[in-house]
């Protein structure tokens, strides 16, 4: 092969190489390898940087290709648009002040500050998108240039905040929000696509605003700048954007489910549970219908643990400060901690972790290796401070439980725990309905980070062959880790899917040595265990919202605050109602039935709204045959069903469940 000074060769992603003609850009080259790459390209990474598709490329660099359908095309789209409402509201609102304008997860925003405190209404956010979707058709170029701090400064003479950023950069204090905004130190980089409109940014962007236009402003809300309460209040605008018409469809229709799906919502509708304001803030109570499932959830908890042999233990809610300075917790974790109570002399803190108390439980006596793997298993109770803004009703909560474990382990023993560890995590969250996993393995820091390289390796080695032994595809977050050790992060997909986060598996090389854990080791010799901290359900309230929000309120049998609910037609079937009622209710069912009092429809459609799995409804005939009206969840009424062939029917139902739950 001969190389040619007129041609360059790029390196693919896969290592294969590509000659182009020199000059070629990004564009160039994904037309090169098909039309449609080429069209659905939005930036390259050139040797591990975002470049914009229209910069031409060197001889001998590595180039991946940006597609507006991933993650990292998305983030180019919504960043993109930002700067295109950004545009919008400038030319719409003469005096406009605009700050800063990232993409976020699923869209994007803009900070501006109006002149005279004006504020944006929702006409004006229909003003807005529209101007946004004629500088859409105006085609306008994205035209990247460099220049000093100096004539930046000048540029955005009239943009105070713009000013303010472009100081902190090149002063050399920018934070992260900042650089994105800015690019360096050395130089500042701008965006311009008209002679009017010019915005400070490191890019990359898409090469023109004709590649846009699949987006919707969302709503406004108030920020401060910098998120310093003591500083001006922005009017912040949300807004969505997607590399498709479907795609933001798609998006606006998981919104609206998600609404309706609210567990806030549901709760409430369902009489789950509540918040009450008395109560304060991030605080639930649980009513009887919640109870149930609940308990439900707890029992399951404690017998898969009983049956995995765990032991069980209880700790108190609170600890004197000692504990938590033994444990780091007050180093590191204080900001997420409740003030302390000063008493006796001492003073206490509401405990935000179990483990310091599982090690106390450890340490009380001398340890032996035949103890080991020894598995400590609580449904603890923690709070935690969140900050008010910050409260999402079960989602983020001060006051929760977890099912909580620490398993004290050897270094040989600690792959097989993990590995049988993941097995349990996963059969937990099949039985709840989850059947689509994320895994996210979390690696070593090596500036902060405590234990031996012996053991970061030992441990990871370990994580990622349990990934690796159940087949699991995962991604790998380097440096991810917590300074105590490596972990695996469990998120589930819901039936709209929407990723939550739920359990994890970590190993500790910390806590053992905070607290001098030891066992005695078969040769006699004093060995520090490794800890391997994991819940399940994460937090049961936290699970509970979740599960609520994944089935819409609509609890599998099994599951369900009420499975079985009886409507008499009138007065007159009342007392054969209570037959069925009492029937199902000694079989172990959980079963009420509804006084005839109001219209049988009302009744129905009030007990449509609790989302009962089957509302069984009694009239002349059914007491006549010794039948029941079905009005199964979801389905059709089948009347005239004889109450034995419904009960073989709803034991089949919560039967099919019970044999999933034996399958351990
Ligand atoms: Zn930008
Ligand atoms: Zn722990």
């Amino acid at each position: 092969m001969t190389t040619n000074i007129s041609t360059i060769t790029i390196r693919l992603p896969d290592d294969s190489t590509r000659e182009l003609p020199s000059g070629s850009t990004g564009f160039d080259l994904a037309m090169s390898i098909g039309k449609r790459l080429g069209q659905a390209a939005v930036a390259t990474v050139v040797n591990g940087i975002e470049t914009d598709l229209g910069v031409s490329l060197v001889d001998g660099a590595k180039v991946s290709i940006i597609t507006a359908d991933s993650d990292a095309g998305r983030h180019v789209l919504r960043h993109s648009t930002a700067h295109v409402l950004a545009q919008a509201v400038v030319q719409l609102f003469v005096g406009a002040k605009f700050s800063i304008g990232p993409a976020i997860e699923d869209g994007f925003y803009y900070d501006f500050e109006l002149p005279n405190s004006k504020t944006f209404s929702d006409d004006d956010l229909a003003k807005i998108q529209q101007r946004m979707q004629e500088i859409v058709k105006a085609d306008q170029p994205f035209v990247r240039s460099e220049m000093s701090a100096r004539d930046a400064l000048k540029l955005f003479s009239d943009q105070p905040y713009k000013c303010e950023i472009i100081e902190r950069v090149t002063q050399g204090d920018a934070d992260s929000s900042d650089a994105g905004e800015a690019g360096s130190a050395d130089a500042v980089s701008v965006y311009r696509n008209t002679d009017d409109f010019v915005d400070l940014c490191r890019g990359p962007h898409v090469p023109s605003t004709s590649r846009l236009g699949h987006f919707a402003l969302m709503k406004v809300a108030g920020a401060y700048w910098r998120g310093n309460e003591k500083g001006p209040m922005l009017q912040r605008i949300y807004g969505t954007a997607w590399e498709s018409k479907a795609a933001l469809a798609e998006h606006l229709h998981r919104l609206e489910e998600a609404e309706k799906r609210d567990h806030r919502r549901l709760a409430v509708e369902m009489d789950l549970l509540s918040f009450p304001q008395e109560l304060g803030g991030g605080l639930a109570v649980w009513h009887p219908k919640g109870g149930i499932v609940r308990k439900l959830m707890e029992d399951y908890s404690r017998e898969r643990h009983q049956n995995g042999g765990y032991k069980f233990v209880f700790t108190p809610h609170l600890a004197n400060a000692h504990l938590f300075e033994t444990s780091g917790h007050l180093q590191f974790y204080k900001d997420g901690m409740y003030p302390p109570m000063e008493m006796d002399n001492g003073t206490y803190y509401p405990k935000p972790m179990n483990c310091p108390m599982h090690c106390l439980i450890y340490r009380d006596r001398q340890r032996s290796y035949r103890e080991l793997p020894l598995r400590l298993f609580e449904l603890g109770t923690v709070y935690r401070y969140e900050r008010a803004g910050t409260l999402h009703g079960l989602l983020r909560i001060r006051g929760f439980t977890q099912d909580d474990s620490h398993i004290f382990c050897t270094e040989e023993q600690m792959a097989d725990e993990i590995a049988s560890l993941l097995d349990f995590v996963l059969s937990v969250l099949r039985r709840f309905g989850f059947n689509d996993f994320d895994f996210k393995l979390s690696t070593r820091n090596l500036e902060k980070s405590v234990g031996s390289d012996e053991i970061w390796g030992k441990a990871t080695e370990a994580l990622t062959e349990a990934l690796n032994r159940h087949g699991l595809k995962y991604t790998v977050s380097p440096g991810d880790a917590a300074f105590y050790g490596p972990k695996i992060d469990i998120d589930v997909r819901d039936a709209i899917g929407r990723k939550w986060q739920l359990s994890t598996i970590q190993c500790d090389f910390n806590l053992p040595e905070r607290f001098g854990l030891e066992y005695i080791a078969t040769d006699n010799a004093r060995k520090r265990p490794i800890m391997l901290h994991r819940a399940l359900f994460g937090s049961i309230e936290r699970f509970f919202g979740v599960l609520l929000e994944h089935y819409g309120g609509a609890f599998p049998t099994w599951l369900a605050p009420i499975q079985v609910r009886v409507l008499a037609v009138a007065s007159a079937h009342e007392q054969y109602a209570l037959e069925v009622t009492e029937t199902l209710s000694k079989l172990g069912y959980r079963v009420d039935q509804l006084v005839a009092d109001e219209q049988l429809g009302k009744r129905i459609r009030a007990s449509k709204l609790e989302r009962i799995p089957y509302v069984l409804v009694v009239g002349d005939d059914d007491i006549a045959g010794a039948t029941v009206g079905v009005n199964p969840r979801g389905g059709d009424v089948i009347r005239g069903v004889s109450l034995n062939d419904f009960i073989q029917q709803l034991a089949a139902d919560v039967g099919q469940e019970n044999n999933l739950q034996k399958h351990v």
